[in-house]
């Protein structure tokens, strides 16, 4: 079993961040917030910027979970797409969580800016059909996106352009959105976690929260320390377990899979992808694929359902990768690694409170470097009274898990390994 990060492209190539302090004794803040995620962090930027006195308990290191790992793909919207939310919670409602969507990527980008995080930013995103239908049905999603969201930054792509932007092979048509960005994960995380410090957070690393007691405060304890808070913020994602059994059944954690090839030279690179966008594909299994500023080609794809990872992660994505690039059957594979993420079961994050004073963002469904940025954000702006945007999130349906934390795999691997057979059957 590899948990570490330590096998990733990400980690090899982290700008420096000194280490923060593990919490001890006994010690008093405004809010205490459990992960050093981009959730977290971002609940304590924005949380620092309206003068709360905030501390981040991070069990490993910030950045260890899945915003150190992940695809780094800046996606516009929502992780469900708008004909979805329009079903779900109706037009009015749909439009707004639109809005946030691009509020969301634009808050990435501001922070970067602001905070001068070097994470390797770029802009794009090319989403490709692998079968007729879908290329059908991503043709009426522009329409649909032009038409009644004004949105005008996506357009379609037929196979003829498509064949000269990209080499992948056996996509039909495809979306370029060129108000989605990508970015190197872990060092927008990292800078993310310099911000908070700057701004005069509390960062504590290798601080396992164990549980905690709800009274008039929050007291919050590790194994070396008790925080007493205000407010608590649960920003664990995939990684949190029984913590919080009143949500954890809104949330299934699964595990994906990245590799990154050997440094591609400049020819093949723009043959792979010729305009440095992020790449992703239509199946219900996403693969997803950018390159990185040294011109590697990071690719993700699988999944699996158990808390083990593949013997071999690199063998494990390379197959995935070879369907879409078999011009890479010689290249070697230089990192492979994992990552656990959260997915709720209408693939909208939940966000909410627990009780008056434990508040929660998580189930960030694989669109999360956008959303969870901005969830911290929302979660900062709802402990200080203002809820309306947290509300646009907060009173999306969040349905729990059939069968609760005990009994919620069977079904759900039963479900995921349908869809993925329809992937493989085409
Ligand atoms: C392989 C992979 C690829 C992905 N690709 C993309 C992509 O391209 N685009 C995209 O938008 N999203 C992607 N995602 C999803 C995205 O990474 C997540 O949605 C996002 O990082 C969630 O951030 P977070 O802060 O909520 O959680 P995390 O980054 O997982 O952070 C949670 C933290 O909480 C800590 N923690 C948990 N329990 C405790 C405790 N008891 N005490 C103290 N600390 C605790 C953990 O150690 C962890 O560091 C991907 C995910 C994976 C795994």
């Amino acid at each position: 079993m590899n948990h570490s990060p330590a096998e990733s492209y990400y980690a090899a190539t982290a700008n420096a961040l000194p280490p923060f302090p593990a919490v001890t004794g006994e010690v008093r803040c405004d809010v205490c917030v459990i992960g050093g995620g981009y959730t977290g962090l971002s609940t304590a930027i924005h949380l620092r910027k309206r003068g709360y006195d905030v501390r981040v308990l991070e069990a490993h290191s910030v950045g260890w979970g899945a915003s150190g790992r992940n695809g780094g793909h800046v996606g516009t919207g929502q992780r469900a797409d708008q004909h979805t939310l329009e079903r779900l919670v109706g037009m009015d409602h749909a439009r707004q969580l639109w809005d946030l969507g691009l509020d969301a990527v634009n808050l990435v980008c501001e922070l970067i800016d602001e905070f001068a995080i070097d994470c390797d930013l770029a802009t794009g995103n090319l989403h490709v059909a692998h079968r007729q239908g879908d290329a059908a049905e991503l043709q009426q999603e522009v329409e649909h996106l032009q038409q009644h969201y004004n949105y005008q930054q996506i357009r379609y792509v037929n196979k003829p352009e498509l064949d000269e932007m990209s080499s992948a092979q056996g996509m039909h048509g495809g979306t370029l959105d060129l108000g989605a960005r990508h970015l190197h994960p872990l060092n927008y995380c990292l800078g993310l976690a310099r911000a908070a410090a700057d701004l005069g957070a509390s960062i504590h690393e290798h601080s396992r929260v164990l549980h905690y007691d709800e009274g008039e405060r929050v007291r919050v304890h590790t194994e070396s320390a008790v925080v007493d808070c205000g407010h608590l913020v649960l920003a664990c994602n995939g990684y949190l377990g029984k913590l919080e059994k009143r949500v954890a059944g809104q949330i299934m954690p699964i595990n994906n899979y990245m590799l990154a090839t050997e440094p591609l030279g400049e020819d093949l690179a723009q043959r792979l992808i010729r305009d440095d966008t992020s790449m992703s594909d239509s199946r219900f299994v996403i693969n997803y694929w950018k390159l990185s500023a040294d011109r590697r080609l990071l690719f993700g794809g699988g999944e699996s359902y158990t808390s083990r990872f593949p013997d071999d992660i690199r063998s494990f994505v390379r197959k995935y990768m070879l369907r879409i690039y078999p011009e890479l059957a010689d290249t070697r594979i230089d990192y492979g690694w994992g990552g656990t993420l959260a997915i709720t079961l209408n693939r909208m994050p939940a966000l909410g409170n627990a009780s008056p004073r434990v508040f929660y963002g998580h189930g960030f469904s694989g669109h999360g470097v956008p959303i969870a940025t901005l969830a911290g954000q929302l979660l900062a702006e709802a402990i200080a009274g203002t809820a309306e945007r947290f509300d646009v999130m907060a009173t999306v349906p969040s349905p729990k898990f059939p069968g609760g934390t005990l009994l919620r795999w069977p079904g759900l691997v039963a479900g995921m390994l349908y869809f993925a057979l329809r992937d493989r059957l085409g």
